[in-house]
């Protein structure tokens, strides 16, 4: 499978459909927001900076968030990759383009998972995630089996500070501002192919595949 851009807003399932690919056509995944977490975890001057933005639900300046990519795209050198999460304007596009060129490689697709509002709003505030692996649960629809701990690796299942009310609003008022009109500088590339995100996370992965394995797109 060729290199794929996972878009969408936040809470519309761009982790949990890169992991599907991962797991069935061996694509290296790149998520900048997991980066960052990381980053902060491991306490490095990256994850200091991008807190400061991260926990408000406001964007990393281009520059930090450019530069982590283009050290990623060098370490992976010719794997096929899913970006999630990046770009998110239309200068980090543009930026991406620049890298691409230079490591001789271009984007196939740009799936687009299309979820209404108030199911993002919904999704996002039941969101759990483990402190240590990142395995992501719902309080509503996917508890851990013991309620705190995650099931695969022992951690402590916490809420995102991003995840909170206020950095909701936030997030979405961003993706409507400055990363939805990337959606027409995709299109006009003939890249975009939009999903309906909304179902089981199978039954998405299914429309997906199906959408990539057309021949019209
Ligand atoms: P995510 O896990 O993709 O929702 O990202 C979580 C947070 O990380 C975002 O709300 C931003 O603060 C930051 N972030 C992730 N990717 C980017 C990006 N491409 N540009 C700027 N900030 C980003």
């Amino acid at each position: 499978m060729k290199n794929i851009i996972l878009f969408g807003a936040p809470g519309a399932g761009k982790g949990t459909q890169s992991a599907f690919m991962v797991e069935k056509w061996g694509m290296v995944h790149i998520s900048t927001g997991d980066l960052f977490r990381k980053a902060i975890r491991n306490e490095t001057a990256l994850g200091k900076e991008a807190r400061k933005y991260m926990d408000q639900g406001e964007l990393v300046p281009d520059a930090v968030v450019i530069g982590m990519v283009e050290e990623v795209l060098t370490e992976i050198e010719d794997k096929n990759f899913v970006l999630d999460g990046f770009p998110r304007n239309v200068s980090q596009a543009e930026a991406l383009e620049n890298l691409l060129k230079k490591h001789h490689t271009t984007i196939g697709k740009v799936v687009s998972l299309e979820v209404p509002t108030e199911t993002l709003v919904s999704r996002l505030s039941s969101r759990r995630v483990c402190s240590q692996c990142g395995a992501v649960y719902n309080v509503v629809g996917k508890p851990p089996r013991v309620e705190g701990i995650c099931d695969q690796c022992g951690g402590q299942v916490i809420q995102r500070d991003d995840d909170k009310e206020e950095a909701i609003r936030t997030r979405l008022q961003v993706y409507e501002e400055s990363t939805r009109p990337l959606k027409t500088y995709f299109e006009n590339q003939n890249k975009l192919v939009e999903i309906d995100g909304v179902g089981e996370a199978q039954e998405v992965l299914a429309r997906v595949e199906q959408a990539l394995n057309s021949p019209t797109s």
